[in-house]
């Protein structure tokens, strides 16, 4: 048995690495942390219980992670997340819609019942001059206002929040005996290491996010969605000294899924079913709309991310230590590029394993296969 805390920001793909999760045997989920990304953090925890409940595992614990990147008080999604994920980030299709009538929701085991981030909000709306706004990872000055203000209050509270708490007490009492899966930005990672620096000797981390060999997938072909939207916190967790495994662009963009694949879930005629192939149908469309490359079919990010923890054998790693670059122009590098660290590139022992080789076929077949069990059981 493995046992995980996944890290998300749900997100198609955080949804399809959540089922691959529940519909795998050997993995013990612990809880879900919802951070920002391809949604807000709300929306994320909001989706992640949804999807729980559907699939019959609403007892597993839903917590709020980071509202914002770390560089930022505040964190909007920018259109290009939508046009991927939906303006909800399941697609623009309701998992409640599929919950059979008269099914009891119910709280998670840890007390959470329907209002997601209840516990994040905060009264106090301290008024400050202006506020860092990030929209998708690109920075924007705000005048604050009390509203801004509390929101922000409400962010900044979430770095120390309960997500980032259920890190920090995962790996305290198990050590490396679990393994955090994050497959959104890296700031939860990041808060709790800087809450609990003690815990990085026993941090084991499966990431999805960066790119080595392969162009980035934002605007300027060098930089990776994920690591993009906090490029700090990412490059304090690759040089924390803690144990990574990265699954970047290198080898997630050789996972494929296909319209046969959704077919297959559909044809289970579950309500499960017809979610997933409804909510992967938008993804398709859009992948196969932004590069003729997804003609063939639309990239397993996040999954590949969770089936690698639960199977390294799937991928061959590279063994480097990594940085992130944080600022762009002479002598710096670029914003937002996964790049090895000279400053540590002849220490013995190196803290980062980066996935370059991936056996696809393997990978593709057992994802689509259990997710199909998972949707006729
Ligand atoms: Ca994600």
């Amino acid at each position: 048995m493995t046992r995980l805390v996944l890290d998300v920001d749900t997100g198609i793909d955080d949804t399809l690495a959540l089922c691959y999760l529940l519909a795998s045997p050997e993995a013990e989920l612990m809880g879900v942390v919802g951070t920002y990304g391809n949604v807000t953090a709300r929306d994320s925890v909001r989706n992640n219980r949804a999807v729980l409940r559907l699939f019959g595992h609403g007892h597993i614990p839903v917590m709020l992670g980071c509202e914002a990147p770390s560089w930022a008080d505040l964190f909007e999604v920018d259109e290009g997340c939508a046009r991927f994920h939906g303006s909800n980030g399941l697609g623009n299709v309701d998992p409640t819609d599929y919950l059979p009538d008269g099914i009891a929701i119910g709280a998670d085991a840890a007390g959470h019942d329907d209002d997601p981030a209840a516990s994040a909000r905060t009264s106090v709306a301290a008024f400050r001059g202006t506020l860092t706004k990030s929209v998708g990872g690109e920075r924007v000055a705000i005048d604050a206002t009390a509203e801004s203000a509390a929101l922000a209050d409400a962010a900044a509270a979430s770095r120390e929040g309960e997500g980032v708490r259920f890190i920090v007490d995962a790996v305290r009492r198990y050590g490396r005996d679990v393994t955090v899966v994050a497959t959104g930005p890296l700031t939860d990672v990041d808060a709790a290491i800087r809450l609990a620096p003690d815990i990085v000797p026993s941090l084991k981390l499966v990431i999805m996010g960066g790119s080595l060999t392969q162009e980035g997938n934002c605007y300027d072909l060098i930089c990776e969605t994920n690591i993009f939207q906090d490029p700090e916190a990412a490059n304090r967790v690759f040089r924390s000294g803690a144990d990574v495994t990265m699954i970047g662009l290198d080898v997630t963009h050789q996972c494929l899924m296909t319209r046969a694949d959704a077919d297959l879930w559909r044809a289970t005629g579950t309500p499960c079913g017809a979610f997933l192939a409804d909510m992967v149908r938008f993804y398709i469309n859009a992948n196969e709309a932004s590069d003729p490359i997804f003609l063939a079919g639309s990239p397993l990010h996040d999954p590949l991310a969770a089936a690698v923890a639960l199977d390294p054998t799937l991928v061959g790693l590279f063994d480097v230590n990594m940085m992130t670059e944080t600022a762009t122009g002479n002598g710096h590098g670029f914003r937002g590029r996964t790049i090895g660290d000279p400053t540590r590139l002849r220490e013995p022992r190196k803290t980062s394993h980066v996935a370059l080789t991936v056996d696809a076929p393997r990978f593709t077949a057992t994802f689509r296969d259990r997710i199909a069990g998972l949707c006729a059981a």
